[in-house]
């Protein structure tokens, strides 16, 4: 059994992750911003896939916060083997040249620091130097990062790519302490992030563009990041691992 945290985890990719977690009889951190009700829904689903949960607030940007919600697991659980770093946004498509200052520091900030203080709390907390039991570390990152994503958000783009390159560098960085660390690349998936960006129907639109010729589903998404979490994986670490329908 294991016990593991998900940044995100109220809602799309992230619920979609607690659940499948929950039906392997894991204990799942589920994390949200401002959607108490969404978290209670993932963690009753947890729940009933026959896991443990534990929605836990926390807003990925607040150093305090982070802090916070990682206490909160282990204490609710007694130990932590696995984290997802998954919290993540997008804003309306624009070029450049017309985001202004307010855009792109929440977008750096919830994305790229945000991501940083969880992976760095996980460094801290899963470490065998450092009194953890070693464990794995999933960054959700995004096709976007090899794409670019012009004239709709480069920022976005920029931010995963950020990601990345910390994947690359923290396995090498973490792999004597027993850390694994991976990241996946969703492509296009139906969850809601499309509509907080002001296109709902962004997924299906661009659903020509994808080899596979549909959109993928969070579960899709949550199946290979799973498998990061797991054992199974014993043997994976700095991988970027495109679950993007080709694309
Ligand atoms: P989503 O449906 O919009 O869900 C976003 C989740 O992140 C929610 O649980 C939300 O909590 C949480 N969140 C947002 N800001 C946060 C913050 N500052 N602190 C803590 N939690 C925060 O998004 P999604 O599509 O599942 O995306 C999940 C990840 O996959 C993101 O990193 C995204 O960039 C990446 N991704 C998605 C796609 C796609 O097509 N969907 C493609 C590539 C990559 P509340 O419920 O409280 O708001």
């Amino acid at each position: 059994m294991k016990s593991i945290l998900i940044t995100g985890g109220s809602r799309g990719i992230g619920r979609a992750t607690a659940v499948l977690g929950g039906a392997r009889g894991w204990s799942v951190g589920v994390n949200y911003v401002g959607n108490v009700r969404a978290a209670e829904e993932t963690a009753e689903a947890v729940r009933k896939a026959g896991g443990r949960a534990l929605p836990v607030r926390g807003d990925v940007a607040s150093e305090g916060d982070v802090a916070a919600m990682f206490e909160a697991t282990v204490k609710a659980f007694g130990s932590l083997d696995g984290v997802v770093v998954n919290a993540g946004i997008v804003a309306p498509a624009l070029p450049l040249a017309e985001m202004d200052v307010i855009r792109l520091t929440r977008m750096f900030e919830v994305n790229v620091l945000g991501s940083y203080l969880c992976a760095r709390e996980s460094a801290r907390r899963l470490s065998r130097g450092r009194g953890g039991r070693g464990g794995s570390l999933v960054l959700v990152s995004s096709a976007a990062a090899r794409l670019g994503s012009p004239g709709e958000y480069v920022d976005y783009a920029g931010s995963k790519g950020a990601l990345d390159t910390l994947t690359i560098g923290l396995a090498k960085e973490l792999g004597p302490e027993g850390v694994r660390v991976n990241a996946v690349r969703p492509g296009l998936i139906e969850t809601e992030i499309h509509a907080s960006g002001g296109r709902p129907d962004r997924a299906q639109a661009l659903a020509p563009t994808v080899p596979i010729g549909r959109p993928g589903k969070a579960e899709e998404v949550a199946e290979a990041i799973i498998w990061l979490l797991s054992d199974a994986a014993s043997y994976t670490t700095g991988a970027l691992l495109d679950v993007a329908g080709g694309r």
